[in-house]
C-alpha cells in the first residue's frame, strides 16, 4: 500500500455523517443543506440530460461553462478571465489535487494554515511535498503575518490559503493579499487560494481573491465549487482559474486524474452561473435565517459563539461555554447522549491536538435546528 495513504484513516466528515445515519442523530456536522437545492438548477439539469450529450465534453470543460464562469467572476467580482485561463474539475477537491500534483515536486516545502481542510496535507504528502504548518489564533482567526514569513525557506514553492476559511468564518483581506503578493514575488512561491466559500458571506464583508491584486494575478489559482454557490454538494463540479502558463499545467494534472465532470451538470451550472445578480443574492439569504436561528439558540443555550464572516458554520468556545471538555469528547458525547453531531476543530489540524472549539452547521430546516437546540442546550447543563 502507498504509505502516505496506510497511515490515513477516514475523514471526518464521512465519520460523523456514517454515524448520524446509524444512530438517527441530528447532523449539524458534515457541510451541506437539507434542502433539495434550486429548482433552476435542477430543472436545467434534467433538460440536460435527456437533451444534450452525455458523451465526453472538452477536457478543460464545456466553453459554456468557462464563457459562464469568467461572466459570474466579472459580475460578482470584478474579475476579468479569459476561456485559456479557466479549467473545470470535478469538485474543488479534484481542483486541490491538479494544484497539488501539477505544482509541486516531491520535497518541496507548501505552506498550509491551521485550522485546515482536511484534504491539504495528505494530498501534499502523497507526492512527497512537505508541509509547513502555520497556525491562525482565536477569536478572529487572522493570517500570522510574522509566522507566515518565518515559514518561507528556500524550498518553498507554494501557499495555500483558504478565504473565506472553513471552519473559522474568517477571511483575508486586500491589504494581506497585498503583503502576500511581496513575499509570493520576493520568494517565487505560487499562491493556490481555495475560495469556494466565496459567496456564502453574512455579515456584508466583501470576498477578495488573489487574482484581484496586482502582484499575485499571475502567479495565483483560484479554486471555485458549484456544490457551495448552488447548495448542491454532491454535484461536484468545480473549477481552476490562473493565468495561461499555470492553467495549462492544471489541465495536464486535471486530464489524468479524472478528464471531465458529467456534461448535465455543467449544463446547469452554466445556466446557474448566469443568473441575475439579484438571484445569487436572494440565494444566499435563503441561508441567513438559519444562521441567525442557530446563533440565537446556540448563546440562549449558554455557548460562546464566536464571530464569523461566511461559510455555512457557526462555532463555538467550550471553556468559555463553561465546558471543560477537549472538543474530541464533546462531540463523541454529543452523538451518544444529545445524539447531535458536531464537527471537532482538532479534525481540522494535522496533528489533531485537543482543541476547544466545535463547529455547527446552520443549513437545516428552522425545526431540525429548534430540535438540536433544545438537545444541545440540556446536554450543556449535563456538562456543568
Ligand atoms: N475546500 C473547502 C475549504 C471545503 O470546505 C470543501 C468542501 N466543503 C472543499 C474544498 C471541497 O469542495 P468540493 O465538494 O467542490 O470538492
Ligand atoms: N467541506 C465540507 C465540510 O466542511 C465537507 C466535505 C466533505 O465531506 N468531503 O463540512
Amino acid at each position: 500500500m502507498n504509505r502516505s495513504i496506510a497511515k490515513l484513516g477516514t475523514t471526518i466528515f464521512e465519520v460523523m455523517s456514517g454515524l448520524a445515519r446509524e444512530t438517527g442523530a441530528i447532523n449539524l456536522g458534515q457541510g451541506f443543506p437539507d434542502a433539495q437545492g434550486p429548482t433552476e438548477l435542477l430543472d436545467a439539469a434534467a433538460r440536460a440530460l435527456t437533451e444534450r450529450s452525455n458523451q465526453y465534453p472538452p477536457m478543460r470543460g464545456l466553453p459554456e461553462l468557462r464563457a459562464a464562469i469568467a461572466h459570474y467572476y466579472k459580475a460578482h467580482q470584478d474579475l476579468d478571465l479569459a476561456d485559456d485561463e479557466i479549467v473545470v474539475t470535478s469538485g474543488a477537491t479534484e481542483g486541490l489535487a491538479a494544484c497539488i500534483t501539477g505544482l509541486l515536486n516531491p520535497g518541496d516545502e507548501v505552506i498550509l494554515v491551521q485550522p485546515l481542510y482536511d484534504a491539504y496535507a495528505p494530498l501534499a504528502e502523497l507526492i512527497g511535498a512537505v508541509p509547513r504548518f502555520i497556525s491562525l489564533a482565536p477569536p478572529d482567526w487572522k493570517l500570522p503575518m510574522d509566522a507566515l514569513c518565518a515559514a518561507v525557506t528556500p524550498r518553498t514553492r507554494m501557499i495555500l490559503l483558504n478565504t473565506p476559511h472553513n471552519p473559522t468564518g474568517s477571511m483575508i483581506s486586500r491589504a494581506e493579499f497585498e503583503e502576500l503578493a511581496v513575499i509570493c514575488e520576493t520568494h517565487d512561491i505560487v499562491l493556490v487560494c481555495d475560495e469556494v466559500w466565496e459567496a456564502m458571506i453574512f455579515d456584508g464583508s466583501r470576498h477578495v481573491s488573489p487574482l484581484a491584486v496586482e502582484g499575485l494575478r499571475q502567479r495565483s489559482v483560484k479554486i471555485g465549487s458549484a456544490g457551495k454557490i448552488f447548495s448542491l454538494t454532491g454535484w461536484k463540479v468545480g473549477w481552476l482559474c490562473a493565468a495561461p502558463p499555470l492553467a495549462s499545467v492544471l489541465a495536464k494534472a486535471h486530464q489524468f486524474l479524472t478528464f471531465t465532470t458529467p456534461p448535465s451538470l455543467q449544463w446547469a451550472v452554466t445556466e446557474g452561473l448566469m443568473l441575475p445578480v439579484e438571484w445569487h443574492k436572494a440565494h444566499v439569504r435563503s441561508h441567513a435565517d438559519g444562521r441567525a436561528r442557530l446563533e440565537a439558540g446556540l448563546k440562549d443555550a449558554g455557548f460562546a459563539v464566536l464571530p464569523s464572516s461566511a461559510t455555512w458554520f457557526l462555532h463555538a468556545d467550550l471553556k468559555a461555554s463553561g465546558i471543560e471538555l477537549p472538543d474530541t469528547e464533546f462531540c463523541d458525547r454529543s452523538v451518544r447522549e444529545a445524539k447531535v453531531v458536531t464537527i471537532p476543530f482538532s479534525a481540522f489540524y494535522a496533528q489533531a491536538p485537543e482543541t476547544g472549539f466545535v463547529r455547527f452547521c446552520f443549513t437545516k430546516p428552522e425545526a431540525t435546528l429548534d430540535e438540536a437546540l433544545g438537545r444541545l442546550a440540556q446536554f450543556r447543563q449535563s456538562l456543568l
